[in-house]
């Protein structure tokens, strides 16, 4: 184990629980961290938190207890245990793929788990985590009873040559498949399963231009609740080929036309010079800004998408303006939203703010982790 000696004055953080201790609050370190673990001192020379050591990440340990309380497999279990409850309260009918460890928003931070049927994927990103992923790996074995488990360590994707590494699962009785081995997350965008549920109940007889589709999750819930048409627009070949996938897996028709691999920008362009008009235009890109001196960028990079968005859209049609970006808070994107219509000389309402499902909770010690907006806008007349 290493202790960690913080600089004076910087345990305030650790003291309200805050879940993340930065290198620059650390004055000397003691011991190895070899086996994963670190234990947090204040400058005063007492125990203040303990967790998991991640050395030479400027997120240097990720706090799991704070106080004298001990950190041990006992920890461990009792989390995933409280994380379980949380699933079986909240988990909608018909739904096979969700969120079962969201790190902080679950008290274990540097640990997700999805489980997308009877595949669950663990990421232990978290360095620590890494260290001890047999002990990890044994609890959430115990706690959730996977039926095949993936186990991911740090950033790195796997791909157990031969492997079947497609998993398939249901979302309000949608047939999914998540790509665990080679696809973004874990395999699905399964913060997004409530907006696509809401695109679904707006969709009867509307066509959808679905930005940033990734494997056209939005198109096939929109199909579901009735649409007439569906676009995906995506970059990635693979992603569309997994859209095309889903669309069969569920009866509807793939027609060619309906996969876009392009970049959004140039074909929002394309189509705003063609006078093209949509009921509903979905916005989902990735996330603009990965650190604060991007923020700037994004911004611009936001508004643009947006006001092109807002010209594509039929007078009483909705659009749907997602970010990810943790740094772009909701106030900032609404000013965002708000500027873009002003540029397209729009005029539209917003008739829900959402974020990621419950599955994704979010601790209140750590607010910065909070990091799906989701505007539902319906244009006037
Ligand atoms: N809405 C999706 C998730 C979107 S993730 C869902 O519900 O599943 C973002 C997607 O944007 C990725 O699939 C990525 O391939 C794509 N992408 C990133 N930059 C792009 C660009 N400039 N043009 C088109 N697609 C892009």
């Amino acid at each position: 184990m290493q202790t960690l000696h913080l600089a004076p004055g910087r345990e305030r953080s650790v003291r309200r629980y805050h879940p993340w201790l930065f290198s620059g609050a650390i004055r000397r370190r003691q011991g190895s961290p070899a086996d994963g673990l670190a234990e947090v001192v204040s400058a005063e020379g007492i125990t203040v938190a303990r967790g998991l050591a991640c050395p030479g990440s400027a997120l240097e340990a990720r706090l799991w207890t704070f106080g004298d309380e001990e950190f041990s497999a006992a920890t461990i279990r009792a989390r995933f245990e409280a994380a379980r409850r949380l699933r079986h309260e909240v988990i909608a009918p018909q739904t096979t793929g969700y969120r079962l460890l969201h790190s902080e928003g679950d008290d274990t931070p540097g640990i997700i788990a999805d489980r997308y049927g009877g595949t669950d994927v663990l990421v232990l990103a978290a360095g620590g985590a890494a260290v001890r992923s047999a002990e990890f790996e044994e609890n959430y074995r115990r706690v959730f009873t996977p039926g095949k488990l993936v186990v991911r360590l740090g950033d790195q994707a796997p791909s157990p040559p031969g492997q079947d590494v497609t998993a398939s699962f249901l979302e309000y009785g949608i047939h999914f498949l998540a790509d665990v081995a080679g696809g973004q997350k874990t395999g699905f965008f399964l913060d997004q399963r409530e907006n696509r549920h809401r695109i679904r109940s707006l969709a009867r007889g509307r066509t959808l231009l679905n930005c940033f589709s990734y494997s056209g999750g939005f198109s096939v819930a929109a199909l579901a609740g009735g649409a007439r048409r569906c676009v995906d627009v995506d970059s990635s070949a693979g992603a569309l080929d997994l859209a095309r996938e889903h669309r069969r897996l569920n009866g509807f028709p793939a027609d060619e036309e309906d996969f876009v691999e392009t970049d959004v920008f140039q074909e929002l362009r394309r189509r705003v010079e063609a006078a093209e008009q949509w009921d509903i235009i979905v916005c989902d890109p990735p996330a603009f800004a990965k650190k604060k001196a991007d923020v700037d960028r994004a911004a611009r990079g936001y508004k643009d998408l947006l006001r092109l968005s807002m010209r594509l859209v039929k007078p009483e049609g909705v659009l749907l303006a997602c970010s990810c970006s943790g740094l772009v808070s909701a106030e900032l994107f609404q000013k965002i939203i708000f500027a873009a219509a002003l540029d397209a000389r729009a005029s539209l309402a917003i008739f829900e703010r959402a974020g990621a499902g419950p599955d994704h909770p979010v601790s209140l010690y750590c607010p910065e982790t909070e990091y799906l907006k989701a505007f539902f806008l319906r244009k006037r007349g």
